[in-house]
Order: structure tokens, then sequence, then C-alpha cells
């Protein structure tokens, strides 16, 4: 059996070594490192992939959620909703632009931001809502659009783990995750699902005059050369992992479907199990296929696959899976608001209930476009043989 890795990169390098190779030959020759016509030419295709009206390539997702905000004309003071159960990049930016972070607990089926939570946090200072669509769905766009709507705020989609995911309306309809909110914030960090070899990200927008600040902000807030309108930031995606993009994006699809393929094979070995919630793909989709991982749609890109273990061992399983040499993950270990950084008197522990039971609980298996079978296999045996027990 191949040695299990977390994210096998080097596996998947192997299949488009040529195509990647000479992209980023093609590169050294030209010279043009800093927007290029790589740069260019990834943008215009990862916006017809998205049927996105504008990308605007950037350094990095954190950079694309900051930019987004800052696009925004969102001001110091100005409330921003956010998931209590995600990556720190989320809320971090939020207050580096003296907003005011309100974290919110998630729904214990999806581990997105709970629509409840957001309706009661909604104050006359909120300004917008950043969903993040976690381990690779997405949040219930529809209901927090509709809330949006009532209350004149904007919704800026982290979209870093979710990238080529579809977002199934009630009326049948799909739109790809990250083009469904005002703006969204992508990363293409090498072990998200659309990974450069280097840092990356871009930002989404279907509204032209967002598109055109946006561009502006990102390169010094200069939109003549020279002339700077606005503060920006020097926030641009090399031309090298452009190339790399490039040659990856037709790709996606095709790495999506092996992620699905992979835990479609972890839940059927690990759905009947005791003490094991596998994750579940809640979506209306969901529901007209009547299947949690379903062979057509496109629902869930499973940037994790992250079980629940309910039984309070999950900490042991951790050591039990290292003992196999089967690397895991758990994502996230400390809800945000009791991070030093973010905790505030505002937060009352009884109103996250479900992130506080999660963090106890999560464990992520691994998770890339290269798992075998027999790899496979041997992870969800291994699983059993502890759930089980001596
Ligand atoms: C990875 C990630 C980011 C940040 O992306 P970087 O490119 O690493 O800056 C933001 N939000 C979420 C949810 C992420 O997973």
């Amino acid at each position: 059996m191949k040695k299990i890795q977390m994210v096998d990169l080097g596996g998947q390098y192997e299949g488009i070594k040529e195509q990647v190779n000479l992209a980023i030959a093609e590169v050294m020759e030209t010279s043009a490192f800093i927007n290029g016509p790589e740069v260019q030419t990834f943008q215009t295709q990862l916006e017809d992939y998205l049927s996105v009206k504008h990308v605007i390539p950037c350094a990095n997702g954190t950079d694309a959620l900051q930019i987004a905000m800052m696009g925004l004309g969102l001001q110091p003071g100005d409330e921003v909703i956010t998931a209590d159960f995600t990556f720190a990049a989320t809320v971090e930016v939020i207050a580096l632009l003296r907003l005011t972070p309100v974290l919110v607990d998630v729904d214990s089926d999806t581990f997105n931001i709970d629509i409840e939570a957001v309706k009661k946090a909604i104050t006359p200072k909120t300004k917008a809502i950043v969903p993040v669509h976690l381990f690779g769905q997405c949040a219930d766009m529809e209901a927090l659009m509709a809330l949006a709507k009532k209350h004149g705020l904007f919704v800026i989609e982290d979209n870093a783990q979710a990238i080529g995911a579809d977002y199934t309306f009630k009326d049948g309809s799909t739109r790809k995750a990250g083009s469904i909110g005002h703006v969204a914030a992508t990363s293409f960090f090498p072990s998200k699902n659309l990974g450069a070899y280097g840092d990356g990200g871009a930002i989404f927008t279907n509204d032209d005059n967002l598109a055109h600040t946006l561009r502006g902000i990102v390169n010094h807030g200069m939109y003549e050369r020279y002339h700077h309108d606005v503060v920006g930031v020097n926030s641009r995606l090399d031309s090298i992992q452009a190339a790399v993009l490039r040659a990856k994006l037709p790709k996606l699809d095709g790495y999506c479907n092996a992620r699905r393929d992979a835990a479609r094979r972890y839940s059927a070995a690990l759905q009947d199990q005791e003490h094991i919630i596998v994750p579940k793909t809640v979506n209306y989709c969901a529901e007209l296929c009547d299947e949690n991982i379903c062979d057509t749609c496109n629902c869930h890109v499973f940037h994790q696959y992250t079980l629940r273990v309910t039984n309070g061992k999950r900490d042991a399983l951790v050591k039990h899976l290292g003992e196999n040499d089967i690397p895991c993950g758990v994502y996230y270990p400390i809800p945000l608001h009791r991070q030093k950084a973010y905790a505030d008197d505002r937060y009352d522990e009884a109103d996250f209930p479900v992130t506080n039971q999660l963090v106890k609980e999560v464990i992520s298996l691994p998770m890339h476009t290269e798992l075998d079978n027999e790899q496979i296999v041997f992870i969800t045996k291994t699983v059993i043989e502890f759930v089980k027990g001596p």
C-alpha cells in the first residue's frame, strides 16, 4: 500500500507534470512575472467556469476577504456576522479593518453558519454577513440572501474551501459556490481544491462597479498609473501561479469527483458505526435524489471529510490512527469566540452549543485526489476497529 498522506500534492503533480512544467517554462521565457498574460487568461477561464462576470486575482485568500470588505466600503464599527467554527482568516480581516466581528453558532449537520443564529445577531449596526462554505459545502445561501435583502446587508462568501461546488436552489436551479453573494473570496493555497504551487487568491463578483473598485484596491488604489484614488494594498497573483492554476483548472471537476468518490467510500463503510456521524450533504438536491452523497450532483466537493466521534474518544482515535501511520486533522479544535485574539465579553457560551460540541468531536480523515481503494479500506477498517473496541 502507498503511504497514506493527509494531502498528496506530489501524487497529483505526477498526473499533470507535463502541462504544469510547460506552463511555468512559458512564463520564464516571457519574463512577465507580475500581471502577465497568464494572469489575464486564467482570470477569463475562471470567469467562464464559475459563470461569474468578474474574477479579480490577488495574492491569497485572506487578502481576498480583506479586499472584498474594503471594496464594499465597510467602516470601523460596522458589524459583520460570521461563523464561530471556521479558520481564523475570516474573522482576522474583520478585526484588522476595525470592523466588529459578530461570531455566531453553526448548524450541526453542515457545520455552516446557522440561519436562526444570524437572525438573532442582526442589529442596526450590521452591515454584512460572511458565510464560510466549510469543508466544501455551501451554507444555506438562499436563506441568507433573503435575509440580507430584507435587512439591506452585504453577503460576502468565504469560498476558500468550496471552489467548484454547486448550490441548488429550491426551484432546482444551480449556481457555482462563490457566484451567489454580492462578492466572494477564494484561496489557491496549495492544499485547497484548486491549489497553486505557492500562495494565491481571488475575489468574484457580478457587480461591475464593485469589480472596478476591487481592481484598483489590489494594486495600490491605482485606476490610472500613479494616480492613487483610494487607499489600496499590494496583492497580486504572480504569473507562475496563474500558469499553474490555468493548467489545473480543466482538471477541477475531475478532482472534485475523485474527492466525492473517496467520501462515498468512507461513508459507505462508516455510516452504520455506533459513535460515528458521517458528513451530511444537506441540500435540496439531496432531497431530490434521496442520497446523502449522490453521483450526479456536485453539492459537496469535500475539501475535508469530517466525522463526528460522539463517545468522547476523538482524541484517542487521533492517537490510534497515528499509531497506524494514518494522518488526520482536527479542524478546528478551538472556537473562534474562545481564541485570545477574538474573545469578547459580548459572547455568551450558551449561544454556541453546536460549535462547543463540534470542537470536541470532529476529526478529518485523509482527503485528496489520489486516495486509492486499498488506502480507504485500511483507513475505515482502522477506524471501525477502534470504535468497536477490544
Ligand atoms: C484557507 C482559508 C482562508 C485563507 O486563505 P489563504 O490563501 O491561506 O490566505 C480563508 N478562509 C478559509 C475558510 C480558508 O479555509
